[in-house]
């Protein structure tokens, strides 16, 4: 007998959407029917919307930072996270500069995400590698990991991997079948503009780290990954004038490309205000028009992936900070308010296979996440339900993030997820969380192959990914 069916919602698998029942046994889904099944527990989803639980590819819980430590351990994110629709994220490792701190590193954050309520995964990191590429890729994909997170810039901070490095690993990616990931800025630009300033406030984010260091360093990353045939997958992309430059290169068998939904609802004349301390992120938050080109490029299947870039400080953190934004910790929340803002921004129904497609399922397809991002027989019962319906407003007050402030505060806001199951099992269950008892697992990621043009469905062809 199953476990549970969840009875007459309508289904968005990101593709099309259907009114059927969805039936679990031991976490898994085992039936998909306008049938009526036996089972042990039965869920009216009538008039909600019922989709596969949204994958965040990029959160940072427990990240220490210098003194500062983000305001969200595992357990508060994966509740905040789950509130959100999310039932899986991707982590990250602390950077790794010598092949002897992999398994520490490993073993570190294992350890610390063992109160997370929803299944997870890591990217590695690198910084400053003195690591074979080879060895690093085989060593990654032995735990379970298959992608490499590097970074173009902060080489103040030894937290860069040069051009040459990041090439040698590109060239391998598609032999191994691992993804090097990216925070794309031009270095030298950002050194040049922040030694013009001697004295950085929070109002100078948008001269210090300017769109064109993005877009300079993008194109790089794209150039070589087409020229390697690798497998290139770039962070947070604030810049939509960037992502414009990148569609016309036509890379998008070796490049995929993730944005986050702060770049897309909030702009950079936040930097204008008293309190612009508390909008401190890099990449900082870009002008009006090239969250225009960033949204219309979400729209166009331009841009693979939706992740939060969850990373918040309390204000008192910021607030200390706000005269010597160099010492700043960097990073705002956002995994609760993800993928609801996201559907206000259009709140039709037509929207919400684009926002499933960006938020899960290409997510799972990007990082080989197998079992996740699909409502099929088979698959992980991880099932986010949400009321189209429900009116609120964003506020501090009803997240459930330990930070003290979001900055989507006072917005009105219609849908919230009213349900969530993480492998057949209830983690938020009409509003409520209900998941404190249960575990969530670290999710292996074995080797991953994108799929060449000639490869793909004809649909996902013309959405270009
Ligand atoms: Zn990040």
């Amino acid at each position: 007998m199953n476990d549970l069916g969840i009875t007459g919602g309508k289904i968005f698998d990101g593709f099309r959407s259907y009114i059927a029942n969805i039936y679990i046994r031991d976490g898994r889904i085992t039936a998909i029917t306008s049938d009526y099944l036996e089972s042990k527990e039965n869920y009216s989803a009538v008039g909600k919307y019922v989709m596969p639980g949204l994958i965040d590819p990029h959160v940072h819980f427990s990240l220490s930072l210098g003194k500062y430590r983000s305001a969200d351990d595992f357990e508060s994110g994966s509740v905040s996270a789950a509130f959100g629709g999310i039932t899986t994220y991707i982590d990250f490792l602390d950077p790794v500069t010598h092949e002897n701190e992999i398994e520490e590193k490993f073993l570190k954050r294992l350890k610390e995400a063992k109160n997370s309520h929803i299944d997870y995964s890591f990217h590695m990191t690198i910084a400053h590698p003195d690591i074979d590429p080879v060895t690093l890729a085989k060593r990654t994909l032995a735990l379970g990991i298959n992608s490499i997170k590097t970074f173009t810039t902060y080489s103040t901070s030894n937290r860069m991997t040069d051009n040459g490095y990041i090439l040698d690993l590109l060239s391998i990616t598609r032999k191994y079948g691992i993804i090097e990931t990216f925070h794309a800025e031009d270095d030298a630009i950002i050194l040049h503009r922040s030694k013009i300033k001697e004295k950085h406030l929070p109002q100078d984010l948008p001269f210090l780290h300017p769109s064109e260091s993005e877009a300079s360093a993008a194109m790089s990353i794209v150039t070589m990954a087409k020229l390697t045939n690798g497998q290139a997958y770039i962070v947070h992309n604030s810049s939509g004038l960037s992502v414009q430059m990148i569609k016309q290169l036509d890379a998008f068998e070796n490049v995929r490309l993730e944005t986050c939904p702060q770049y897309l609802v909030l702009n950079d004349t936040l930097y204008e205000r008293d309190d612009a301390y508390l909008y401190t992120l890099v990449p900082p938050l870009r002008s009006r028009l090239e969250s225009f080109y960033l949204y219309e490029a979400l729209k166009d299947g331009s841009i693979s992936t939706v992740g939060t870039d969850h990373c918040p400080f309390t204000k008192a953190e910021k607030f200390e900070n706000r005269l010597n934004y160099d010492s700043m910790p960097n990073g705002i929340g956002g995994v609760e308010t993800s993928f609801v803002l996201l559907y206000n921004k259009d709140r039709s129904e037509k929207i919400i296979n684009d926002l499933v497609r960006v938020q899960s399922v290409n997510v799972a397809e990007t990082f080989g996440l197998k079992n996740k991002g699909k409502i099929v027989v088979g698959a992980d019962a991880d099932i986010a339900i949400f009321d189209p319906t429900f009116k609120w407003t964003i506020g501090i007050s009803n997240l459930h993030t330990k930070a003290d402030y979001t900055p989507y505060e006072g917005r009105d806001v219609i849908g919230k997820f009213v349900s969530v199951l993480s492998r057949g099992r209830f983690v938020i269950k009409d509003g409520e969380f209900v998941g404190k008892r249960l575990r969530g697992k670290f999710v292996k990621r074995r080797k991953v192959f994108w799929p060449t043009r000639s490869e793909m469905p004809l649909f996902t062809r013309e959405m270009n990914l």
